[in-house]
C-alpha cells in the first residue's frame, strides 16, 4: 500500500501513514482529531511519480500542486469553520487563510 503524508489541522502534527487509494484519512495520533490533510512530498511508488500523473515531463508538477492545494483549502477550511469556528480556525489553522493566488 501507499505511504501517505499528512499534516493534522488541529495541531499540526504531521505523521505518515499508509492506507489503500480509497482508504479513509486517518485520525490525527497526536490528538485523534480527524481533520487531517494530505501533504504531498513524495510520489506514490505505485503512481510513478507526480510527473506521470502529470503527464508532461517536469513541467505543471509545482503549478498542479498549486491549485489543487488553492481548490481543497477553501472547501476545508469552510467545513472547519462550520464545526470549529471562525475564531478557532484563525488561531490553530493560520495557514488555511493564505493566499494562493
Ligand atoms: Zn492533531
Amino acid at each position: 500500500m501507499p505511504l501517505y503524508d499528512y499534516r493534522c489541522i488541529v495541531c499540526g502534527h504531521q505523521f505518515e501513514t499508509r492506507h489503500g487509494f480509497d482508504g479513509p484519512a486517518p485520525a490525527c495520533p497526536a490528538c485523534a482529531a480527524s481533520e487531517v490533510q494530505r501533504v504531498i512530498t513524495r510520489a506514490p511508488a505505485v503512481a510513478g511519480g507526480m510527473m506521470t500523473e502529470a503527464g508532461s515531463g517536469g513541467r505543471a508538477t509545482k503549478e498542479q500542486l498549486r491549485s489543487k492545494w488553492a481548490e481543497e483549502t477553501p472547501k476545508l477550511r469552510e467545513k472547519l469553520v462550520s464545526k470549529l469556528g471562525e475564531e478557532t480556525v484563525n488561531r490553530y489553522a493560520p495557514s488555511l487563510n493564505a493566499n494562493y493566488d
